[in-house]
């Protein structure tokens, strides 16, 4: 299993980092990427991806909520970034319009630019969408031939933004949100019309902790160590063998982001 999306440049992991990847490894994960999403993160997921060689790599981007600091600055950096061989990934970047913690105008010229980013380093994209699919979706189609690939993480949206995500050839990330039972129903009815080949895994970790696992955690801290748990409820929804399923989305992690 590989862990395409982990927020382990945060600091609800300062005190224990190493532990919490030894428990990765022992559950099973072969690699996870650690996602950017600010200048600070950028840097220190790269960082974590240089410690440990072949288990993890790293993205470089701008969340949605932080796109106000768009600039120059950070833009010359997450390029200078996306030239590092351990960085596997433009974003994470996309649209948020459920939180809302920029102006949609702000979001959009990030996105735009980290679009940009991507083409000129030929590196795919890790993308996020939250309440925003129409102006995403005509944004992505609009660069999507010239990106060479993509994946829409934390997918949790409806059918028909599933299949134009699907039709403009994206990957799919699946988190613990899928494990929940009310919260989840419509995305894992959703999950049985992924074909295999696009499928990923994440845990999105610390958040969205899955909500099946007993006893649960009292922190309520997710970690990648909790990763079978989402290709769990995923397998069981689908009427797929799990260790068949691990292995398809690893090869499709793979693939993506070009890890050997
Ligand atoms: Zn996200």
């Amino acid at each position: 299993m590989i862990d395409i999306g982990a927020n382990l440049a945060h600091d609800s992991f300062d005190a224990d980092r190493e532990a919490l990847l030894q428990r990765a490894w022992d559950a099973g994960l072969e690699a996870i990427i650690v996602t950017g999403s600010s200048a600070a993160s950028n840097e220190q997921a790269l960082q974590l991806a240089r410690a440990h060689p072949r288990r993890l790599y790293s993205t470089a981007g701008l969340h949605p909520h932080h796109a106000t600091e768009w600039d120059e600055t950070l833009a010359a950096r997450i390029a200078e970034l996306a030239r590092e061989p351990q960085v596997v990934a433009l974003g994470e970047c996309g649209l948020d319009y459920f939180r809302n913690h920029s102006p949609h105008e702000d979001q959009r010229r990030a996105f735009i630019a980290q679009l940009g980013l991507a083409i000129q380093a030929d590196k795919p994209v890790f993308l996020h969408q939250r309440d925003a699919h129409a102006d995403f979706h005509a944004i992505l189609r609009d660069y999507r031939r010239a990106i060479p690939g993509c994946v829409v993480h934390c997918f949790t949206d409806n059918a028909e933004a599933l299949d134009a995500y699907l039709a403009l050839d994206c990957y799919i990330g699946i988190t613990g949100w899928v494990c929940d039972e009310r919260r989840g129903l419509g995305l894992r009815e959703l999950v049985k019309r992924i074909p295999a080949e696009r499928l990923l895994i994440e845990t999105d970790a610390p958040y969205l902790l899955p909500r099946s696992i007993k006893p649960s955690p009292k922190d309520r801290r997710n970690e990648p160590a909790y990763l079978p748990w989402v290709l769990k409820a995923i397998a069981e929804v689908r009427g797929d063998d799990a260790a068949q399923l691990a292995a398809q989305t690893a090869a499709n992690t793979r693939r993506l982001f070009g890890i050997t």
